[in-house]
């Protein structure tokens, strides 16, 4: 069942890193580490990043994105390509726990992922009292990315309600927090009334006896008259203590929320914004860590943890031991360098260094094109203040911008899952063996398995799978493997298993087993098991998800990290559907959009955003198990998975052995966002070239179609949609089926025709 051999590389491998700096969150102090891994990796150490947002949006600007200052573009960070610049690995998902003694970072939905050094970076979290967490109309100014979309669905509904309503009157909107973020939000959110004409009045509360404690008396007094002079009423001294929710007579243009204060009183508001600093994350619970008394990780100055373990914190998730910081972005950005030096120090086992804080300039955004500056006791307001303010910022901005060049080859020292490092020869044959236990270790950990591989057949060690008949009867075999496209080995394994099994879907099999193929890079032995661990525990996850089972496989040492499975599939006494037997007049459904080939070389030279690459993995994690179960359902005679050869390739296979020719509607054809300007900038899978040949002679295209539109049907794709040959007067009925089982892409894309005169008349026009 597993075998292990290794192949050398001329002289040169691929190799693991050695030890592996795992960040947690990507607060600003991580986003300084992964600019500063760009030009100085530490060797041997290869740097992870646990993110659930891919799209970052900047506290500093999103008082002037509310305000119309700027586009909500402007103030993003796009978290793949800044770690794809600094070879960083990627983790898109949310961390859910840390072990610190076993040294695991357990993480949402998919297996723990292992750390030599940590350091979190999660920001803090307004903390909603429990009583109004669930009430739709109190808004969470976190998360950041879509505070906007969901402040404006909220007055949507406050306004229609208010439509109905006799008595008009304006919205009422409560701030609650006035720190810098809640003043500088409440203004904004004027700003944002004011710009679409929706009457407004605004209450901003604050439980201390000021707003802005720390600021200077004059920035204090500054602010009271902005608030003033913009119509938002101030309310100091006074806690929340509760939010009533009651339907309200809407006609008699009624609150819906009744808002209770510590003192007794009641106030009636249509919306609240909860903005206040407010407490740590619940994920710092769950840490392993000390914290302070209100629950902060506990870190020295050096802004390691004080329990000692090799974890570090910064940003406002830390609590600096006997010194108390405000909690503000400055410090988090500042603490940047100073965890970026004493992570090197560590692996360098050099002293540590410490955080010393010192005061800072502190600009606030007044929303209207003015800001109000503090610094050290000083105070200053207007638009020249604004400017030093977007000035700033756009730099910041900026910096988190780095696109990799084209082609770029990692920094020296960097070490991915496929990162180059220079060895001596490798032996090859039995002398070079990847060891047993590597192995044993990985599939000892995967749920569902043995740790000789086999479910359901024989479980002992054994040189072959023997397959019980009686319980998995065994109709059709298919076999897909390549090289890993993603430095994410948990999610290439769920992929390359999804892309296997299509096969089998696309014969309208039911999957029952499959055996792993892997060729894993040099590293050490915790290194190699740990990547085939995360690689086998997608693809069981797929293979289980499917109704199969992993059958063991077989496992090589090379040149760079492969990935597959052959699997095996059933057809429970009915005949395969095959690409075959199409007939003029029938209809192609396409139930995946294509690019992913073009997404997938943007990835390799670190071109691509991260709503392009959100997209494409949302559409490569689909599988193509409901369309082909909805395909048999609705009677479709003909075939296919869109894979390599592109979508032209693979029709011309299906038209080739109908002996008919088919009609593409381009504009028809589903695209992944963001696509098309990769196909305009030139971006294209190095198989382009090859499927275009292949198509040569066959496919007309009419005069002035797009190249940038053409080029998507030579487009090789990765777990790629099915291909569907459906009755002419039944396919609308049977998208709407596809849709409704979640294959949201499927599209009718065009029709068989008659073949043109003469043998091999068959072709395809594309109009
Ligand atoms: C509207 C507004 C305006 C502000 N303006 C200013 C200002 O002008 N000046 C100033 O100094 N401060 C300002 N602040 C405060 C400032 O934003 C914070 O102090 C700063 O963002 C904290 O930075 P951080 O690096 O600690 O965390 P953050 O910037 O909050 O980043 C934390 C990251 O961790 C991620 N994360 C959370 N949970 C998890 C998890 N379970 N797994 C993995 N990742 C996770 C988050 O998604 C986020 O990306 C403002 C705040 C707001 C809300």
């Amino acid at each position: 069942m597993w075998g292990v051999i290794v192949v050398t590389m001329g002289g040169e491998v691929t190799g693991l890193p050695q030890q592996d700096l795992v960040l947690v969150g990507a607060g600003y102090a991580h986003l300084h580490l992964v600019r500063q891994w760009r030009m100085a990796p530490i060797p041997g150490v290869r740097l992870t990043v646990v993110s659930p947002d891919r799209e970052l949006t900047y506290s500093g600007m999103l008082p002037g994105v509310l305000s119309g200052l700027y586009s909500a573009d402007a103030a993003t960070i796009d978290l793949p390509q800044l770690c794809l610049a600094s070879s960083a690995r990627l983790i898109s998902a949310a961390v859910t726990g840390m072990d610190p003694d076993s040294r695991i970072i357990r993480v949402e939905g998919r297996p723990p992922i292992p750390f030599d050094v940590a350091s979190i970076a999660i920001g803090s979290s307004p903390c909603l009292p429990p009583a109004v967490a669930g009430v739709s109309e109190v808004i969470s100014i976190k998360p950041l990315g879509d505070f906007e979309s969901r402040f404006s669905a909220a007055v949507s509904a406050v306004r229609s309600r208010m439509a109905v309503a006799t008595h008009d009157r304006p919205v009422e909107i409560l701030v609650v927090g006035g720190g810098a973020a809640g003043c500088e939000l409440a203004l904004a959110l004027e700003r944002w009334m004011v710009r679409r004409r929706f009457p407004a009045r605004f209450l901003l509360v604050e439980s201390q006896n000021t707003i802005l404690r720390g600021y200077s008396s004059r920035t204090v007094e500054r602010m009271q008259r902005e608030l003033r002079a913009r119509g938002v009423a101030l309310r100091v001294s006074q806690s929340i203590v509760g939010v009533d929710r009651r339907e309200p007579d809407s006609s008699a243009g009624e609150f819906l929320l009744k808002v209770q204060f510590e003192d007794g009183s009641v106030q009636g508001t249509d919306l609240v914004i909860w903005a206040t600093g407010g407490g740590p994350m619940p994920l710092v619970e769950h840490l392993g860590l000390p914290r302070d008394d209100r629950g902060f990780l506990l870190v020295q100055k050096s802004l390691q943890s004080i329990s000692g373990a090799p974890v570090f914190a910064a940003g406002d998730v830390a609590s600096l031991l006997g010194c108390p910081l405000p909690r503000a972005g400055v410090h988090a950005v500042r603490q940047g360098a100073m965890l970026w030096n004493n992570i090197q120090h560590w692996f360098q086992r050099q002293p540590l260094r410490e955080y010393r804080p010192r005061g800072f300039l502190s600009l606030l955004s007044l929303g209207n094109g003015r800001a109000l500056a503090d610094l050290a006791g000083w105070s200053f307001e207007g638009s020249w203040v604004w400017k030093w303010k977007d000035a700033i910022d756009r730099r910041f901005l900026q910096m988190n911008r780095i696109a990799p060049s084209p082609l770029e080859e990692p920094g020296p020292g960097a070490t991915g899952e496929g990162g180059r490092v220079s060895s001596g020869m490798r032996c090859s044959g039995c002398g070079s063996k990847v060891s047993a236990s590597v192995l044993k270790t990985a599939l000892g950990r995967l749920e569902g398995t043995t740790a000789g591989g086999i479910q359901g057949s024989r479980r002992s060690p054994d040189d072959a799978v023997v397959v019980d008949r009686e319980k998995f009867p065994v109709d059709v075999f298919s076999v897909d493997f390549f090289p890993a496209f993603l430095d994410d080995p948990y999610l290439m394994g769920r992929i390359a298993a999804l892309h296997a099994l299509s096969d089998l879907w696309a014969m309208g099999a039911r999957p029952v087993g499959g055996q792993a193929l892997v060729t894993l890079p040099p590293g050490t032995e915790r290194q190699q098991s740990e990547l085939l661990y995360q690689l086998l525990a997608g693809g069981l996850h797929e293979l289980k998800s499917a109704g199969a089972e992993l059958w063991g496989g077989h496992t090589t040492e090379g040149g760079e990290l492969l990935v597959g499975f052959s699997v095996a599939g059933c057809l429970d006494g009915t005949a395969p559907l095959l690409k075959s037997g199409l007939v003029p007049g029938q209809s192609l459904i396409l139930t995946k959009p294509l690019g992913v080939g073009a997404v997938v070389a943007a990835i390799g030279q670190g071109q691509v955003s991260a709503g392009t690459l959100a997209e494409a993995l949302h559409w490569m994690l689909r599988s193509n198990a409901s369309a082909a179960r909805a395909a048999r359902q609705s009677g479709v005679t003909s075939v296919t998975d869109v894979t390599g050869f592109g979508l032209a390739g693979h029709l011309l296979e299906m038209l080739e052995s109908s002996q008919v020719s088919a009609r593409l509607q381009l504009q028809n054809v589903p695209r992944i966002g963001g696509c098309r300007e990769l196909f305009e900038r030139g971006i294209r899978s190095s198989l382009d070239a090859a499927n275009r040949k292949r198509a040569e002679g066959r496919i007309e295209v009419t005069a002035g179609l797009a190249e940038s539109d053409v080029a998507l049907l030579f487009d090789p794709q990765t777990s790629g949609g099915l291909l569907l040959g459906v009755p002419g007067d039944q396919a609308q009925q049977i998208v709407t089926l596809l849709r409704q089982k979640g294959d949201e892409g499927a599209c009718v894309v065009g029709v068989i025709e008659s073949p043109g005169s003469g043998p091999g008349g068959w072709r395809i026009r594309v109009e």
